[in-house]
């Protein structure tokens, strides 16, 4: 039997194809009348419908929201809610808008509400990360936490598929560390493994037509549970070692989850073999190490560290870095064993 306290906030949530037409209404139920709406460059246009779309609730667009958040744009994006007198900021985009909004909410108080068109999960945490001269700072607080979410899954239809792919492993990943978690409980085990089963369900529909809107729909559903796990559950191994390698050798967010997912449960199987039986029982595969690799292979995604930027050179300080803080993760964390994964992830090794 375990122990276990559950104490998740969760945001309203608000779900449905076409549901970006709520955002006026959802606005007005938290007494909010004027959005500073933010996006990247990239989704300026997304933005500006938005902005349109709520008339003279908005106070205008800030389209630079950027992989990592930068303290600068944080600081920017705080300064034109302030001087445009916004009462809240809308994040449109991937993880990193959301991450923009949630660092206007830190530094300013004004509430988010996000409106995620990727499937990083983001948008179900009290954690948020900052990037300042290169090193990205994180925290949790319940403040950045947004007041209210909308799922439009016609918002995504447009999501390139590889982005697609290596955004639901990446939420995957949140839920697969959820089942061993320290602080997991049974109600984050029934979401990480129906959070698993769907966003890798949606996965050979979306390859085979990107624009099918009820696949779209349960990848965000799949991104929605395993983000509430992700909210309520300390992280391990995996994520640490995905924090490292994006942080310190600048390597893409999403698909260094993707690449290190198979290797960090291969590193975990025999320390957490519930957790690796809900998996492979979600993926109907009989090893969820394996079933991970396949599932990134088969839908065309990166599977080497090589492959996506990583030095041979750098491994070595990659597995220095990654064992410099204790963390919880059910098997101890070795050096030599952790250099041996960084090789196979960076050989793009199958695991058994
Ligand atoms: P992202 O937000 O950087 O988006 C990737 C690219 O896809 C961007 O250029 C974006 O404009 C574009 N894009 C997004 N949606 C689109 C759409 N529907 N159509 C076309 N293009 C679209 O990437 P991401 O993987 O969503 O997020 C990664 C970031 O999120 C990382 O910085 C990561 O640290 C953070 N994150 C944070 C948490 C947390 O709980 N704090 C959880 C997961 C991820």
């Amino acid at each position: 039997m375990r122990d276990f306290i559950f104490d998740t906030r969760l945001p309203r949530t608000v779900f449905g194809a076409g549901s970006l037409r709520h955002l006026g209404r959802e606005m007005e139920l938290l007494g909010l009348s004027r959005a500073l709406v933010l996006t990247t460059p990239g989704q300026r246009a997304m933005g500006e419908r938005v902005a349109a779309m709520i008339g003279t609730r908005s106070a205008g667009i800030f389209p630079e929201a950027a992989m990592h958040v930068p303290v600068e744009t944080a600081r920017a994006a705080s300064a034109a809610a302030r001087a445009l007198g916004a009462d809240c900021a809308i994040a449109i985009g991937g993880g990193s808008t959301t991450g923009l909004g949630k660092a206007v909410a830190l530094d300013s108080g004004l509430p988010v509400i996000a409106v995620p068109t990727t499937y990083a999960g983001s948008e179900m945490t009290t954690m948020y990360g900052l990037t300042e001269a290169g090193a990205k700072k994180t925290g949790k607080d319940p403040r950045v936490l947004p007041r209210t979410v909308i799922y439009d899954p016609e918002l995504s239809l447009g999501l390139p598929f590889a982005i697609t792919v290596a955004s639901s492993i990446n939420a995957i990943a949140h839920a697969a560390e959820g089942l061993y978690a320290p602080d997991g409980n049974p109600v984050v085990d029934v979401l990480a493994e129906e959070g698993i089963r769907t966003a890798a369900g949606a996965l050979p529909r979306l390859q085979r037509d990107p624009r099918d809107v009820e696949a779209r729909g349960d990848a965000l559903i799949g991104a929605w549970l395993c983000g509430t796990v992700m909210g309520s559950i300390t992280v391990g191994l995996h994520h640490k070692l995905c924090h490292t390698l994006g942080g310190s050798f600048n390597l893409p967010h999403a698909e260094v989850h993707t690449v290190i997912l198979p290797h960090a449960m291969a590193y975990n199987a025999q320390a957490a073999a519930p957790a690796m039986a809900r998996i492979a029982r979600a993926l109907g595969v009989a090893s969820a190490p394996a079933g991970l690799f396949d599932l990134a292979r088969d839908h065309g995604a990166v599977t080497a560290l090589r492959d996506i930027g990583m030095r041979a050179d750098d491994l070595d300080r990659a597995a220095d870095i990654a064992v410099q803080n204790e963390y919880p993760n059910p098997r101890k964390l070795e050096r030599p064993l952790i250099r041996e994964l960084l090789q196979r992830a960076f050989d793009g090794t199958r695991p058994d």
